[in-house]
């Protein structure tokens, strides 16, 4: 190891910044967050460093650098762009045993600042120890999307608790009793805002523990509805990641993509129910029943579902079954299908020339096809995006162009999108059944009707042509 990692309180302290430009300026950022008091020498203030001299935030010596400027601060960072200022101050700072930082040079340092995550009062920090700052910064962007934003609060809240732990349960059941205090429901409470609750959990918890009779298992069962997305799985969210990541069973459907299922934790046990269309291989009231019996037996479940889970997902029939029984679940927004087809095919769902509302509708028509409100959906101005279309696609267009809406309609027909199979059908409303029977097009589809659609020919990435082969465009 080069440098020695450790972390030091400025609070209320002198700290001085030789430089008045943007990458001072920076250092002022760190140095505020930490508490510090900072005084910035320099002739003159770049825009950031006035604002801050503006807002009283920063104490400004108007002139160069002078020896006697270094009074003894708890550390110096030189951000001048005049190396001979720089080497200045380092030889200076050394002489006095002050700390000393030299911007991007770390022959002239004793101490460097590394990359932070900053989840006070949780901090990681990154070094490579100088040799390259970009690396730390990438490795940084990696550890932030893998540490919820809300670990702080959770830490904040473990050190309320933590004499009282130490008290009240005895050491072989502690570490216990942090793991699932980190990893059940009551980090799930702070993860999702609602910290006054987690805080009687935790009270609960800990009067549980230290009941004679051992008290409830620490182990409590629950279930997070997860919306896995369209298929690439680069469109996750973060929480849905982490929460795949611990369960200890995940139940999932056909949508759910192979690529998605593979990010999830590799022991946990998996089990299908997935539905093919008409031909329902777990009926949803089965569904709905498994999941209340595995977090009964005290499982973390992971529900997922395709796309988002309210949307045509029957996510709001899973939920209601396990709030009947008091069983702890949260639910968490996944991309839909319109959303993540309309990025991938360039064809955006609104815009001021063509569409001013999108209307999502399911295209499941049984014979209720009347359900509908084909009077409102056949409205120019807007564009329509049926779910499960592909079988009834005869009657929509049908149905559309009886109620006035123009034949020649641009309509576009997306399979699997987002995934590496994605295939886009372009033609008009009259001609959509017409293209379902001449092609070889797969489910998952989904149909896109309206005057936006032109615009995929402009927008879409990915769209393969002659020049380029299979390249993404890159505008
Ligand atoms: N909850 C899901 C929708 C479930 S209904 C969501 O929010 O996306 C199932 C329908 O969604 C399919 O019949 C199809 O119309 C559409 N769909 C889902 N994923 C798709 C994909 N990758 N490509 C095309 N259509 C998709």
């Amino acid at each position: 190891m080069d440098f020695l990692p450790i972390f030091m309180d400025v609070r209320g302290r002198t700290c001085l910044i030789v430089g008045g430009g943007e990458v001072a300026a920076r250092k002022v950022q760190m140095l505020l967050r930490a508490g510090a008091k900072v005084e910035v020498v320099a002739p003159e203030l770049g825009n950031t460093m006035q604002t801050f001299n503006q807002e009283g935030k920063i104490q400004w010596i108007e002139a160069g650098f002078d020896p006697a400027h270094l009074q003894n601060p708890a550390l110096v960072y030189a951000a001048t762009d005049r190396q001979s200022i720089n080497q200045q101050v380092s030889e200076l700072a050394k002489e006095k045993n002050i700390p000393v930082n030299v911007v991007d040079t770390p022959s002239l340092c004793n101490f460097i600042t590394p990359s932070i995550i900053d989840r006070s009062p949780v901090v990681a920090a990154i070094s490579t120890g100088g040799a390259s700052p970009v690396l730390a910064r990438l490795i940084r962007s990696r550890l932030e999307s893998m540490i919820p934003a809300a670990y702080g609060q959770f830490a904040t809240l473990a050190a309320k608790f933590r004499d009282t732990v130490k008290e009240k349960i005895d050491p072989k059941n502690r570490r216990l009793f942090w793991e699932k205090a980190f990893q059940g429901p009551i980090a799930e409470m702070i993860f999702s805002g609602r910290t006054d609750e987690a805080e009687q959990a935790m009270n609960k918890m800990v009067e549980t523990c230290c009941r004679a009779d051992g008290g409830e298992p620490l182990n409590s069962g629950e279930v997070y509805l997860i919306g896995g997305g369209p298929g690439d799985p680069d469109l996750l969210t973060f929480r849905a990641l982490r929460l795949m990541q611990q369960a200890d069973v995940v139940v999932y459907d056909r949508l759910i993509s192979p690529a998605v299922l593979d990010l999830t934790r590799r022991d946990a046990d998996r089990m299908y129910v997935g539905k093919e269309r008409d031909n329902h291989s777990v009926p949803q009231d089965q569904i709905n029943q498994l999941l209340v019996d595995l977090a009964k037996q005290g499982k973390r479940v992971a529900r997922l579902k395709g796309g988002d889970p309210f949307i045509f997902g029957r996510g709001g029939e899973e939920i209601e079954l396990l709030a009947e029984h008091q069983i702890p679940f949260q639910v968490v927004p996944g991309i839909t299908a319109a959303s993540g087809i309309s990025s991938y095919a360039g064809i955006p769902l609104t815009h001021r020339d063509h569409a001013q509302s999108v209307t999502f509708a399911t295209g499941h028509l049984k014979d209720g096809s009347s359900d509908l409100n084909w009077q409102a959906l056949a409205q120019p101005g807007q564009t329509v995006v049926f779910y499960m279309g592909l079988k009834g696609v005869e009657t929509i267009s049908s149905k559309l162009i009886e109620h006035g809406m123009d034949p020649k309609t641009p309509a576009a027909l997306v399979q699997k999108g987002t995934t590496p199979d994605q295939k886009e059908y372009i033609g008009t409303l009259e001609t959509l059944p017409q293209i379902v029977k001449e092609s070889d097009i797969k489910p998952p589809t989904l149909t896109i009707i309206g005057s936006v659609v032109t615009l995929h020919a402009k927008l879409d990435w990915f769209q393969p042509d002659e020049q380029r082969g299979n390249e993404p465009r890159v505008f």
